[in-house]
């Protein structure tokens, strides 16, 4: 039996994992700045480690997993401004639309989820540890980092200190001694929101929060800290500098996904709304986008399009209709769950290799569909059953998990069944329609369809088609 190796940024190696405390293992991971609502791009590190949670809960580890909400930020105070409410209402609301993608993505949710706002008693302790062993000096109400006492910074990202940029908050630069030292405080701002320190009244930099919430709820070492690729530099190196120096052991493996790409770019809010959550879920049911972000291997890039998305779903579909065909045939004796194969074993141990466990999978509802178009025995249907729905947990995907089921007996995933059928019908018809060159036909479905609240797009890879009940 294989054993669980994963990939280390900081060691750029992929090694054993073996876990501090026999039978557990504690893992952090920087959730989201609240300032907006997620694109499939923020939410597909939550669905990665959900990925590597479930696999350790499945390898018999008790998994204890911390992913904070940075409820104070710069971008959050800019919001604030622009939607005219205050920042913790914005703050509260962009939290609020994170948990309903994690939850309606079949997230499990983290053992404690802790806000930075929350937290600042522990980063003043944070910070005086710091000033106390020489690494942070306060300066005019600001707090920094001092990067030259601590010769290994730059060694998560692989940078020589000497040739660092500025660290970025560059409003502060005549407060540092060396423009690569970083905040781990901001002095308040005319109208902006403040806590007391021995220092002055400000308030968190992004940094220091990560390092405090770590060290409260995991301990001063723990096994896994994880985060999308881009955090590696500055911020990951920045909460290995504020814990280390105070003679924190941090994390054990620093594991880091890769992003979703839109024409080979990382994602950007440029790209509109159309890549929001809310709004991908409304053209695959959301356990079809969970599959899609789960399916890639975490460590490479997702170049995204609507047509890999459904392409995809058309895969995931052919695996819960075995399923479905499977329990019909089996009826009560239709087992939850079963044994993993072993390839599918070894494919999650290799540093959680998704793309060849799959191939697992796949084979083994190819092996269960020629096993129903003959004659079933229950004992070997019953087995495949039981492994295939097995592997599809591992994943977050068994389609009769409760938390999918839940979703579907609120109604919206039959509905979207049936009107996925009607509007294909429909659309039909406007073709034929136009073929005929009859366009007062083809028009005449658009609009009913409008009216209908569903909006008509044509596209190069054909018509496509989303609710906008609003506009009806
Ligand atoms: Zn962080």
């Amino acid at each position: 039996m294989s054993a669980l190796r994963l990939h280390d940024t900081a060691t750029r190696e992929t090694r054993d994992f073996v876990p501090l405390r026999e039978g557990q293992v504690s893992m952090y991971l920087c959730g989201a700045t609240v300032q907006a609502a997620p694109h499939i791009g923020h939410i597909r590190s939550g669905v990665c480690f959900d990925v590597l949670g479930r696999w350790l809960r499945t390898s018999g580890y008790d998994v204890t997993f911390c992913r904070n909400v940075t409820d104070i930020d710069d971008k959050i105070l800019a919001k604030a401004v622009d939607e005219g409410r205050p920042w913790w209402a914005v703050a509260t609301h962009y939290e609020r639309e994170f948990t309903w993608a994690y939850q309606i993505l079949g997230c499990t949710p983290p053992t404690v989820e802790p806000r930075a706002t929350g937290h600042v008693t522990e980063m003043i302790e944070l910070m005086q540890r710091l000033i106390d062993a020489g690494h942070a000096y306060a300066s005019d109400g600001d707090v920094y980092f001092d990067v030259r006492s601590f010769p290994a910074y730059g060694s998560l990202s692989r940078q020589k200190i000497d040739d660092l940029q500025s660290a970025g908050d560059s409003e502060g630069d005549h407060r540092k001694r060396d423009s690569s030292d970083f905040a781990l405080w901001k002095s308040a701002k005319p109208g902006e929101p403040s806590w007391p320190t021995p220092w002055g009244a400000g308030r968190p930099g992004w940094h220091l929060e990560c390092s405090a919430m770590a060290g409260k709820y995991l301990g001063p070492q723990f096994d896994i800290h994880g985060g999308g690729l881009d955090l590696i530099f500055p911020h990951h190196e920045n909460e290995i500098a504020q814990s280390k120096a105070v003679g924190d052991a941090f994390a054990n493996f620093w594991v880091h996904n890769a992003w979703v790409t839109t024409s080979g770019e990382k994602m950007s809010k440029s790209l509109g709304n159309s890549l929001l959550v809310r709004e991908v879920v409304k053209r695959v049911r959301p356990i079809e986008l969970r599959y899609y972000l789960a399916s890639a291997h975490y460590r490479s890039m997702i170049e995204f399009s609507f047509e890999s998305l459904e392409e995809s779903a058309v895969g995931f579909r052919r695996m819960e209709n075995f399923v479905r065909r499977a329990i019909e045939a089996l009826g009560d004796t239709a087992p939850a769950t079963g044994t993993l194969p072993p390839a599918f074993v070894d494919a999650m141990n290799d540093d959680l290799a998704v793309p060849a466990a799959l191939a697992v999978l796949h084979d083994t509802v190819t092996s269960g569909n020629s096993e129903l178009a003959g004659e079933p025995s229950p004992d070997s249907l019953g087995a495949i059953l039981g492994s295939v729905r097995a592997m599809l947990d591992v994943l977050g995907v068994d389609p009769l998990a409760d938390s999918w089921v839940d979703q579907q007996a609120s109604g919206d995933d039959e509905s979207r069944v049936v009107i996925e059928r009607l509007v294909a019908q429909q659309l039909r018809l406007r073709a034929e329609a136009r073929e005929r060159k009859d366009f007062a036909a083809a028009d005449a479905v658009r609009d009913s369809l409008r009216d209908a609240g569903v909006v008509i797009e044509d596209t190069a890879g054909g018509a496509r088609f989303t609710l906008d009940v609003g506009s009806s």
